[in-house]
């Protein structure tokens, strides 16, 4: 009774505990996030049921440092875009979801243009400041249920899903054309850069991600010997 007037703002926690359901429940106390870790065992008189001993823990801290901890695995820390290990993990979850659905799925593979020169011309703040730049443009340019992800220096990956080689490659070009029209500003300096882009597609050849991830980077092989700055697909004789 009386715990039911404490969690009397807070009904799903309450239902919860009626229908002892155990484990770590979320929910708010004055915009805060809290956690609480509930266990439910019933009290037995011979075979009947008496009453239930409910415990509630108060795991907020715990609870959030565990969050925190997985955000940092997870998040490069320069750019704030998911890092190579959080990139491959839901690229990997959205090709086979890809591929159970028999839906298309494209890579796009990304690596700026003659970044060492940035790095030569304007320092490696400079540097940094293009690469955070570039990855909020990638951000706003991929978003919803693209998957965006720093996976190098200066090499950035994006998988889209439900998107074929032509689709992918008007996104990429949109991409690399709003890029090299861009100028990044450093202190009082502008700095321009382009991006060569390479493009691969989920089919039969590629029957695991890393056969994918390889396709798209050796399109982007080619798009750095064809002179930098444009977009190839894989596969395909693309000028
Ligand atoms: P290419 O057109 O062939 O890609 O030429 P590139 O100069 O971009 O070639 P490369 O990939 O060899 O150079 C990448 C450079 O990126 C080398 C490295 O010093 C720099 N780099 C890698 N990570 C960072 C970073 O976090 N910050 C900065 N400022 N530079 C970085
Ligand atoms: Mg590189
Ligand atoms: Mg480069």
């Amino acid at each position: 009774e009386q715990i039911e007037i404490l969690l009397r703002d807070h009904q799903e926690l309450w239902e919860s505990i009626r229908n002892a359901e155990d484990g770590v429940f979320h929910f708010q106390v004055a915009g805060e996030d809290r956690y609480v870790n509930i266990k439910t065992s019933r009290v037995q008189n011979k075979q009947e049921t008496i009453g239930h001993l409910i415990t509630i823990e108060n795991v907020t801290e715990r609870e959030s440092l565990r969050q925190r901890l997985t955000e940092i695995a997870n998040t490069d820390e320069l750019t704030g875009l998911n890092n190579r290990r959080r990139f491959r993990e839901c690229a990997e979850e959205a090709a086979q979801r890809a591929r159970d659905g028999y839906e298309d799925l494209a890579v796009l593979m990304m690596d700026i243009d003659f970044f060492k020169k940035v790095n030569d011309f304007y320092g490696h703040h400079g540097g940094d400041a293009v690469l955070r730049d570039f990855a909020t443009m990638l951000g706003e340019s991929f978003r919803g249920s693209d998957i965006v992800g720093r996976i190098g220096g200066e090499e950035f990956a994006v998988v889209i899903s439900n998107a074929d080689a032509q689709k992918a490659y008007d996104k990429a070009e949109d991409f690399r054309k709003a890029l090299a029209e861009k100028t990044i500003l450093f202190g009082e300096k502008s700095i321009s850069v382009t991006v060569s882009i390479g493009v691969a597609v989920l089919d039969e050849t590629t029957t695991n991600f890393d056969a994918l991830i390889n396709k798209a980077d050796h399109a982007l092989y080619q798009a750095k010997h064809l002179g930098r700055n444009r977009t190839v697909i894989e596969n395909q004789n693309q000028a």
